[in-house]
């Protein structure tokens, strides 16, 4: 497989190329297809195996083919991950691929000042990347809305989980519209994990490697 098969536009095929990608991962081979064409992805990956790419690429052209997207307030795009590091390592991997478009990222998370990130996300960002327990914070603060959210990530689920997530990302998930697409990477599949996915998940695909 290629990334020609994808079918992504030309500018996201220069910025893949501009990043040295050849050609896809085990992961992204079997992720990008069902993403791509809208599915819930369950994907069983860890950290090293391309799944941030698997999940930033089609993002970028589920955002693009919005027609909302001119209008409208609030992200697209949101990403949960369990840890600053994690998150600011999605923001710098998103960040390529949105820059061809003139996509805002902005990455929220803890041990930041609030204050600034209340800021940045009322200036607008079409996708927000952030740890679970600062987003209910700012959107307490109404610093976002999620009426606009449609493509939903929940990276390293089970890191989530262990660290005492779950009723923040239930509450996360509650706040966004239904007719999302919802993505689920894990490294593994407890069951607490495997509960949530199948409520919040709609006949997912099961991508693992
Ligand atoms: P991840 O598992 O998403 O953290 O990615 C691990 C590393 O692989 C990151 O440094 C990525 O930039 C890199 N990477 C992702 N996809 C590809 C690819 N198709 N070819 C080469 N490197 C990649």
């Amino acid at each position: 497989k290629t990334f020609d098969d994808c079918g992504f536009p030309p500018p996201l095929m220069s910025a893949i190329a501009k990043q040295g990608y050849e050609k896809p991962t085990n992961v992204q081979c079997q992720a990008l297809p069902v993403v791509l064409s809208g599915n819930d992805v369950i994907g069983i990956a860890k950290t090293g195996s391309g799944k941030t790419a698997a999940f930033v690429l089609p993002m970028i052209v589920h955002i693009m083919d919005q027609p909302e997207l001119g209008k409208g307030e609030g992200p697209i795009g949101v990403i949960c991950a369990p840890t600053r590091e994690l998150a600011h390592q999605i923001y710098l991997e998103a960040r390529k691929f949105a820059k061809p478009y003139g996509l805002r990222v902005s990455a929220v998370y803890g041990g930041m000042s609030k204050l600034d990130q209340f800021k940045e996300l009322k200036a607008g960002a079409e996708i927000v990347i952030a740890t679970p327990g600062r987003l209910i914070d700012l959107l307490k603060m109404k610093a976002l809305t999620m009426k606009r959210a449609t493509y939903l990530v929940l990276d390293e689920a089970d890191r989530m989980f262990d660290l005492g997530f779950e009723p923040q990302i239930r509450s996360i998930v509650g706040q966004i519209r239904p007719d999302r697409q919802t993505l689920l990477f894990s490294a593994t599949m407890p069951r607490k994990v495997e509960k949530l996915a199948r409520e919040i998940l709609s006949d997912p695909v099961r991508v693992a490697v």
